[in-house]
């Protein structure tokens, strides 16, 4: 078959890429090696874990918070079992609605490993030994991402695992070792905390989520720790071992002196590495980078092969579905001959904790290190008549504003609803508001936006009015 795009891999780069290519008149295939579509994230990632959040979070709910508001329940227990499948049905509707959308757009899928014969063909092979040859113009490879590991770390998948594993499990540990205190391991920590788990956090940095802005790592290090999440910052794990139902991990504390914590699982949670194995790279010339194994591109995100593009995960930048999928309409309007442009710098990034964390722009530290003269204003939770009314009093939204231009320059928050809040500092950057514009601009009252708005009040002449 011969098709003007192939896209290899159907997450949310590869299908998306795929459906603006059907929607600007170009014949398009999209090629995956697993039966369901929708990648890393919809089967493995995103989707999953915020099904387990939503459930965990409802039962914790009920645990911890009902009783204050006058629902008495008795015997409360979970289904854990009833979650799993929950969670399962949700990614089924999810990837099948995939499939739905490849057919309203009449987009090829061809099931098997896609890998390069030459730059425009592309073999498939099915789990089977099959294999057909299918040709295009542009080919976009879309391959992802999988968990990385410590060199020194087996994966047993049993009870040394990955959060792959750690989104089927058949038990709520009873003590979770979690190796790495980034979104990933958070996120899914936080889960088993809810349905009682202990949860211990080995971190090698001197604070969690260490790529955002350090209050934002503080104020969740103390919201996890009254939900019972223990921390070991600062500590350098040496190894982990499974025998029978028990884990050890060793480590060394920042003094260098050696521990060992035991548990019923441990979960890697220190990354995740490009994925390209079976793609057949060297045949077209491709060459990854050796850290991190990401395929490099230009600015038009085309590899040095020409008509051969890469997006998402597989690339530099942020693992982030909503980047994959901005990438993915990117190179599909660039194709089609148009001038389409990403602004890397608003991408937000999002922890889906409880209260959850979400942030866009620059980190006052990374606006200390560029000289930039900044002012900073602060609104916390406690202080919002809806946050009051919801009990979700935890947390504060930051607004760090040009000290001259006023300006946005960053926003981070942790508090209820965080993640969705975020979109609105992230359109103001992108028309490069000032504080100022956002305080003038009405926000419903009572909502968490309120926040919002407030901490601009306080960045522009410290002129909060609720605090
Ligand atoms: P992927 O989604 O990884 O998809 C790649 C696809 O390519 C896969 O289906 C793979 O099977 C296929 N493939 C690979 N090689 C071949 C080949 N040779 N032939 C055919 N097919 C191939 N991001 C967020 O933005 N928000 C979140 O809340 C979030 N939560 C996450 C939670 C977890 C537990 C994890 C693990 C990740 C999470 N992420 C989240 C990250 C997000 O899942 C990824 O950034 C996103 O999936 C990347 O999309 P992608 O299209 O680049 O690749």
């Amino acid at each position: 078959m011969q098709y003007d795009v192939i896209v290899i891999g159907s997450g949310p780069g590869g299908y998306v890429a795929a459906i603006r290519c059907a929607q600007l008149g170009m014949k398009t295939a999209i090629v995956e090696k697993y039966n369901t579509l929708g990648g890393t994230c919809l089967n493995v990632g995103c989707i999953p874990s915020k099904a387990l959040l939503d459930s965990s979070e409802h039962f914790h709910n009920a645990a911890h918070a009902f009783a204050s508001h006058g629902i008495k329940l008795d015997n409360l227990a979970y289904d854990f079992g009833q979650m799993i499948k929950r969670k399962q049905e949700v990614v089924d509707a999810n990837t099948s609605g995939i499939s739905f959308l490849m057919k309203k757009n009449k987009i090829d899928v061809h099931n098997g490993v896609g890998s390069f014969k030459d730059k425009n063909t592309i073999t498939v092979t099915k789990a089977d030994g099959i294999a057909t040859e299918i040709t295009a113009k542009n080919v976009i490879i879309a391959t992802g991402s999988k968990p990385s590991s410590l060199p020194f770390l087996k994966i047993d998948k049993n009870r040394i695992i990955t959060s792959t594993e750690a989104l089927t499990l058949k038990e709520v540990p009873k003590h979770l070792i979690l190796i790495g205190g980034g979104v990933i391991g958070l996120e899914l920590g936080s889960v088993y905390a809810r349905l009682g788990a202990k949860v211990s956090v080995i971190e090698f940095m001197d604070g969690i989520i260490p790529t955002m802005d350090k209050g934002l790592g503080r104020e969740l290090q103390k919201v996890l720790k009254k939900l019972g999440m223990e921390f070991y910052l600062g500590h350098k794990v040496t190894g982990a071992t499974a025998e029978g139902d028990e884990v050890t991990v060793t480590f060394d504390n920042p003094k260098g002196e050696k521990q060992e914590l035991k548990g019923d699982y441990c979960m890697v949670a220190v990354g995740r590495v490009a994925y390209t194995d079976g793609l057949g790279l060297d045949k077209i010339g491709i060459t990854v980078e050796e850290r991190g194994r990401k395929i490099p591109v230009d600015e038009h995100l085309e590899t040095s092969v020409k008509g051969v593009y890469a997006i998402g995960d597989v690339i530099k930048g942020a693992m982030l579905a909503h980047k994959a999928e901005d990438e993915g309409t990117f190179v599909a309007e660039l194709i089609a001959g148009q001038k389409p442009h990403i602004n890397y710098n608003l991408i937000p990034g999002v922890v889906y904790t409880w209260p959850e964390v979400a942030a866009v722009g620059y980190t006052e530290e990374q606006l200390k290190e560029k000289g930039v003269k900044y002012k900073a204003g602060s609104f916390p939770f406690k202080a919002s008549g809806r946050a009051r009314a919801s009990g979700d009093l935890d947390g504060f939204v930051k607004v760090l504003a040009d000290a001259a231009t006023d300006e946005i320059l960053g926003v981070h928050m942790i508090g209820p609803r965080a993640a969705d809040m975020i979109a609105e500092a992230v359109i103001a950057m992108e028309f490069r508001a000032s504080a100022e514009d956002v305080t003038r601009a009405s926000h419903a009252h009572p909502t968490y936006t309120e926040a919002m708005r407030e901490a601009c009040l306080a960045a522009t002449e410290n002129r909060a009015i609720h605090i």
